[in-house]
């Protein structure tokens, strides 16, 4: 079977072109992994910078494809956000989060998992239902879980994204601005959006250790970040001189390989035991 990776293979046709054999497939496979058990939630800690504390987790969907083996969302995702099966997907994880959350407030484990979503799922009026559906299903509260936001999603259609993020905010759900910084929105809109947390797109941490401008950038968003009172978080850090970088620059949080890759949820167990230890 042949190994699918991030970079070479083309799962399916950039074109979409749902009518083409490849898309036809992609689409009738994407449907029995959801239906079928395929579909694996992992997770990645989110570390608090000054205290190394574990304070929350970022949900991750992977495919496990009974031929193709693992296939990373980067393959999928675009197609299913194209094609409407992202809802299928995020109904999926934020099922499956609050399972987990459920399972491990049992053993006196509570952090916030992050969920997230997509612009199909933003435009959507009934999401805030479906998540107090979901709450209510597993008996978890709400800081149970979060949401994590592109702002290309919120800009495809800003007047219903607001809609809903205002809902979801009212039901007190932190969100979250994922890849801050990759997007075209203006800071005056940063300031309406309801949201509790910047995450620094991995793009500038994974390079400000070389690079001065993207240093500037890094330090420039954490600052504007806590002016307008919003957590910091950077994603991608994969060594300590950057974790310590960012200790000294003020950031609150931080995601990264140097920490700890995304693992499946079912180890996650074992994970904070060590890290506790
Ligand atoms: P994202 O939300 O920005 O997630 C962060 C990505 O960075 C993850 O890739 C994570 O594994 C990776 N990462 C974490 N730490 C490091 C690091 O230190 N270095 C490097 N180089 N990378 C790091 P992943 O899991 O492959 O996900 C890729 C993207 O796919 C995500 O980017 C997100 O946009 C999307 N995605 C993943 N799961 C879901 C989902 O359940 N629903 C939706 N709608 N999108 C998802
Ligand atoms: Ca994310
Ligand atoms: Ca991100
Ligand atoms: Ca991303």
């Amino acid at each position: 079977a042949a190994k699918a990776s991030r970079v070479g293979t083309t799962v399916f046709d950039k074109s979409y072109d749902i009518n083409s054999s490849t898309n036809l497939s992609m689409a009738s496979e994407l449907k029995n992994a959801i239906a079928g058990n395929q579909l694996i939630m992992y997770v990645q800690p989110k570390i608090g910078i000054a205290t190394s504390k574990l304070t929350s987790l970022e949900a991750l969907v992977r495919w496990k494809h009974p031929e193709k083996g693992f296939i990373f969302p980067d393959q999928f995702i675009p197609f299913a956000e194209q094609t409407g099966y992202i809802q299928l997907i995020s109904q999926w994880m934020l099922n499956e989060a609050a399972r987990y959350s459920q399972i491990w407030n049992t053993m006196n484990l509570h952090y916030p998992i992050a969920v997230n979503i997509s612009t199909r799922d933003l435009i959507d009026q009934e999401l805030p239902e479906k998540i107090n559906a979901i709450f209510k299903t597993y008996n978890i509260d709400d800081s149970s879980l979060s949401l994590e936001i592109t702002e290309s999603s919120i800009m495809d259609d800003p007047v219903r994204a607001l809609a809903t993020l205002d809902k979801l905010s009212g039901m007190n759900i932190k969100l979250s601005i994922d890849d801050f910084g990759t997007g075209y929105s203006s800071l005056a809109y940063l300031k309406r959006l309801p949201v509790n947390e910047l995450k620094i797109d991995k793009s500038f941490i994974l390079k400000m250790e070389q690079d001065e401008s993207d240093k500037k950038i890094v330090q420039s968003t954490i600052d504007l970040g806590h002016n307008l009172g919003l957590k910091v978080v950077a994603e991608g850090i994969e060594n300590q001189v950057v974790w310590d970088l960012l200790r000294k620059m003020g950031c609150d949080s931080g995601q990264g390989y140097y920490m700890s890759k995304p693992m499946p949820a079912s180890d996650f167990v074992s994970w904070i035991n060590l890290w506790d230890s």
